[in-house]
């Protein structure tokens, strides 16, 4: 049988050295071959929660020294790991879950390290952005298969909805991360800033036991997140399709609000003035709504 370790020793490993190094976000079993080897020759494992990493490294039969960098004294203890890269030690930097410094710590410590003249190392691993990007499919060809990561929208309500119109208008796939106290509200705004055909990937719990990845219309979210209660458990990434697949659909391409907003516009002002405020206030296409505008106007 193939030396497995053996494949992940035969790169040099220098001392004095930072090593960033991704972790599972679920399946303890997708840490890398090298993620195990460095932590295990790692002189100290500075991690976020050292419970969490102390378990990780339990269930792997590996007893490291552990050292607390998180977001709340990261400078300082920044400070603490490169006195000890300083002393020629090899420091390993895990996060929670994941890939370090995606909507995660390790930032602060990565530039301290580098500052002091060590190297910094990464070592590559799972991340929930790029695991629910692998099965996004042609949504990810919408834009040539670029993407924006957004990270977690703001929590209230109104920054929320204005960060949703900035991304509304991206040609290309954007990403999502949200937790599950917070799922109902952001589909609820996605529905209505958005357009209801376009389409998303909900990606939940991915990795682990009751993993899903699966794709619906934005229209369709809502419903199928009420329909279950266990739809709105867990951990969540959404890649929504970007604004290039909107294009020659009509009303079809605007979303519900923009919609609304236009038809109170229209009471009060000329169609193509109403159509260029709503597209101004509400992202949405101004030919599109144009043409709903003139539609409107003939029918009345
Ligand atoms: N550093 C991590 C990474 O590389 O993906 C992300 C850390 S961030 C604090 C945690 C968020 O990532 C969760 O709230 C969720 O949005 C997303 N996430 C992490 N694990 C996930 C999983 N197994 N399935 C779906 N989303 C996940």
């Amino acid at each position: 049988m193939t030396d497995w370790i053996s494949l992940a020793a035969g790169q040099s490993y220098p001392t004095g050295t930072l090593y960033v190094v991704a972790t599972p976000i679920g399946n303890v079993a997708d840490l890398t071959l090298r993620a195990l080897h460095v932590l295990g020759m790692a002189d100290a494992v500075a991690c976020e929660d050292t419970r969490n990493t102390g378990q990780l490294l339990s269930r792997l039969g590996l007893h490291r020294p552990l050292l607390a960098v998180h977001e709340h004294n990261e400078r300082e203890a920044a400070q603490r790991v490169v006195a000890r890269l300083a002393a020629g030690e090899r420091i390993a930097y895990v996060s929670d879950a994941g890939t370090p410094g995606i909507s995660d710590p390790g930032a602060a410590l990565v530039e301290a390290a580098r500052a002091a003249g060590h190297r910094v190392v990464p070592l590559p691993g799972p991340s929930a952005v790029v695991t629910a990007l692998s099965v996004a499919g042609e949504m990810l060809q919408t834009g040539d298969g670029r993407f924006t990561f957004a990270g977690f929208l703001p929590t209230r309500a109104k920054a929320r909805t204005e960060a949703i119109v900035a991304l509304a208008g991206l040609d290309h796939a954007w990403v999502l991360y949200e937790a599950p106290h917070r799922i109902a509200d952001t589909i609820g705004a996605l529905a209505a800033q958005l357009p209801a055909q376009r389409r998303i990937l909900i990606g939940r719990e991915l990795t682990k036991l009751f993993e899903e990845a699966i794709t619906m219309t934005v229209g369709e979210a809502p419903a199928w997140l009420a329909a279950d209660a266990a739809h709105s458990k867990g951990e969540f990434v959404l890649v929504v399709e970007g604004a290039a697949s909107d294009r020659g659909n009509g009303e079809a391409s605007l979303a519900p609000e923009a919609i609304r907003v236009l038809e109170l516009l229209l009471a009060e002002l000329p169609a193509k003035r109403a159509a260029k405020l709503a597209a101004a206030i509400t992202g949405g296409d101004t030919g599109a709504l144009y043409a709903l505008a003139l539609e409107r106007r003939a029918a009345d």
